[in-house]
C-alpha cells in the first residue's frame, strides 16, 4: 500500500472501525445507527462522513492491519517516526483493535487469528528487517531495536516494564530530543523478545471498572519501538546511522465522564485523564489549521504528558494513523458522533 508512503501525502491516515453489536446491546434490541456506505465512507443516521478508510463490523483483524499496520511499518523503515493511535469511547474496540482479545496468559495473544494491530506490526517489522539486511549485505546494513512501554494515568507516567518506576518526568535534550527520564528500554532482536515485553507490560496495565465496561481502562498506554539502522556507503566507506520510532498508543476512553457514572476519586482522575486526551485534540486542531493555511503557530505540545511525549511523532515529518473505534448501537449515538467529528478534524491535519 503506497498511499501513506507517498511523499505528497499529509502524513495522517484516519480510519473508522465499527464493532459488531455486543450481547448486551442485542439483548436490549439495540438498533444500528451507523452503516458503512463505501470503502471510505459511512453514515450516522442521515449524516455522511468520509475518511481514508472505513472498516465495517465484519472486517477482520488482518484487514485492519493491512489498512494501517503495513503502510506504517514501511514508513518506519523508511526513517519516519510513525504512530498508530486507537481513539474512541470505552467499549468501542480500541484494545481489541490494538492488541486483540486479552488472554490470561499472554502467549496466546501472539498466536490467535484475533491478534490485533500491535502483534502484527512486530511480525512484519522483524520480517522486513531480516529481508532488508539480506538485501543490503554490501552496505553492511544492520538494525538494532529497543522497546519501552509506559502508561499515562492521571497525568503521571509509569514504566510498565518496571512498575516500581512511577511518576517519571519528561525531559528535552537538544541532542537526543524528548525522552522520559529513568524509563527502561530493552534491546530486542526478534518477535519472541518483544512478545515477552508486551506480556510483561500488559500485565501491569492499570484497569478499573466503570458502569459502562468493567474492563475499561482509564489510562493511555504507549508502546515505543526504536529502530536504529547502520550502514556503510559502498563508495566512501563512511557509515551512517538512522533512527526512527514506532509508537503504538491505546488511548483512554473518550466519553464524557457523566455518562459512565463516575464520582468522587474517579471524577478527579477524569479531569487529568482528559487533559492528555483533550490536549491531543487541541494539538490536532492546530496542526490541521497550520496544514490548511500554512501560517506558523505555536503548538502547545508541552501542555499534557501525552502530547509532550509524542511531540516528535505528531508534527513535522511524522506519519500518523488514527484508528477511531465506534459502536454501532443507538445508545452510543452521541459519543459515536463525537468520535466521528474528532476523526474528521484529525483528517484535516
Ligand atoms: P475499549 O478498549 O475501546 O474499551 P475493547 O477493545 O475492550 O474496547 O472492546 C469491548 C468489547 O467488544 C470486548 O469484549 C471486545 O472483545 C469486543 N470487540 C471490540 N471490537 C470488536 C470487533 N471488531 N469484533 C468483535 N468483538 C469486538
Ligand atoms: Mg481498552
Amino acid at each position: 500500500n503506497a498511499a501513506v508512503s507517498d511523499p505528497n501525502d499529509t502524513g495522517v491516515k484516519v480510519i473508522v472501525r465499527m464493532r459488531p453489536l455486543n450481547k448486551k446491546e442485542i439483548a436490549e434490541e439495540a438498533t444500528h445507527v451507523i452503516s458503512k456506505l463505501s470503502p471510505n465512507s459511512l453514515s450516522l443516521i442521515d449524516q455522511q462522513f468520509t475518511y481514508d478508510a472505513v472498516a465495517g463490523d465484519d472486517e477482520s483483524q488482518q484487514a485492519v492491519f493491512d489498512m494501517v499496520g503495513l503502510p506504517m511499518v514501511e514508513n518506519c523503515l523508511a526513517g519516519f517516526n510513525s504512530s498508530i493511535f486507537a481513539y474512541g469511547q470505552t467499549g468501542s474496540g480500541k484494545t481489541h483493535t490494538m492488541w486483540g482479545p486479552m488472554p490470561d496468559s499472554g502467549s496466546e495473544l501472539m498466536a490467535t487469528e484475533e491478534r490485533g494491530v500491535t502483534p502484527r506490526v512486530f511480525e512484519q517489522l522483524f520480517s522486513r528487517i531480516q529481508q532488508e539486511e539480506r538485501n543490503n549485505v554490501d552496505k553492511q546494513l544492520r538494525y538494532q531495536c529497543r522497546c519501552s512501554f509506559l502508561e499515562i494515568y492521571n497525568e503521571q507516567i509509569t514504566d510498565l516494564l518496571e512498575p516500581s518506576q512511577k511518576n517519571l518526568m519528561i525531559r528535552e535534550d537538544t541532542k537526543t530530543g524528548v525522552y522520559v527520564e529513568g524509563l527502561s528500554e530493552e534491546y530486542v532482536s526478534n518477535l519472541e523478545d518483544v512478545t515477552r515485553l508486551l506480556i510483561r507490560g500488559l500485565a501491569n496495565r492499570r484497569v478499573s471498572s466503570t458502569a459502562m465496561n468493567n474492563e475499561s481502562s482509564r489510562s493511555h498506554s504507549v508502546f515505543t519501538f526504536v529502530i536504529e539502522s547502520r550502514s556503510k556507503s559502498a563508495a566512501e566507506g563512511a557509515s551512517s546511522v538512522r533512527t526512527s520510532r514506532m509508537n503504538l498508543v491505546d488511548l483512554a476512553g473518550s466519553e464524557r465522564q457523566k455518562q459512565t457514572g463516575a464520582a468522587g476519586e474517579r471524577l478527579k482522575e477524569a479531569g487529568n485523564i482528559n487533559k492528555s486526551l483533550s490536549q491531543l485534540g487541541n494539538v490536532i486542531n492546530i496542526l490541521a489549521e497550520v496544514a490548511q493555511n500554512g501560517k506558523h503557530r505555536h503548538i502547545p505540545y508541552r501542555d499534557s504528558r501525552l502530547t509532550f511525549l509524542l511531540q516528535e511523532s505528531l508534527g513535522g515529518n511524522a506519519k500518523l494513523a488514527m484508528i477511531c473505534a465506534v459502536s454501532p448501537a443507538s445508545s452510543c449515538k452521541t459519543e459515536t458522533l463525537s468520535t466521528l467529528r474528532f476523526a474528521q478534524r484529525a483528517k484535516a491535519m
